[in-house]
């Protein structure tokens, strides 16, 4: 009885196997391909945020040029300009309605120049993040012995010693 059903099985074991490797095929497909759309959709998803990381950080940075362009202007007379900007409904372009709500100002900046470079004017209230690069904010500084203002890039990991030193910390406080 069971060399019977041996001889049925062995008999039967070609058909069974050739199943068997479609099956094992057709799974091993379906798992490429799961791990290929995995694998896609991750770097989509990757594309996506640094799109908009970047879109962000542009956004900041025209901000941040209209800030020193503004500064710069209003700082002609020799004179330090004032800060925060001003401000004017329906005059005001929308850059300086955008900064005021996203900057921090060392409203004493003027004072802080004397006797240092370099000294901070606004920085970002909060980082900004960068997927797959380093966090960090902008910053307007202004150079006291020619009266410029420029940007400056703050990698997050140096912005409390760097805050410290351009003066923002104890204006924050
Ligand atoms: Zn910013």
């Amino acid at each position: 009885m069971g060399g019977a059903k041996l001889e049925h099985g062995s008999a039967a074991d070609p058909v069974a196997r050739a199943a068997h490797d479609t099956h094992v095929r057709r799974r091993r497909r379906v798992v490429r391909n799961a791990v290929l759309l995995l694998i896609v959709t991750a770097a989509l998803l990757g594309l996506m945020v640094m799109n908009r990381d970047a879109a962000d950080a542009r956004a900041c940075r025209a901000r941040m040029e209209f800030a020193v362009r503004e500064l710069q202007r209003l700082a002609e007379g020799g004179r330090p300009a004032p800060v925060p900007l001003p401000t004017i409904q329906g005059v005001s372009p929308p850059e300086a309605f955008h900064l005021r709500d996203h900057v921090d100002w060392n409203v004493f900046y003027a004072e802080r120049g004397a006797g240092t470079a370099v000294v901070g004017v606004c920085v970002c209230r909060r980082k900004h993040d960068r997927f797959l690069l380093s966090d960090g904010r902008y910053a307007v500084v202004w150079r006291p012995a020619d009266n410029r203002y420029e940007i400056e890039w703050i990698p997050e990991a140096d912005y409390p010693a760097r805050a410290a030193a351009l003066g923002f910390i104890p204006a924050r406080r």
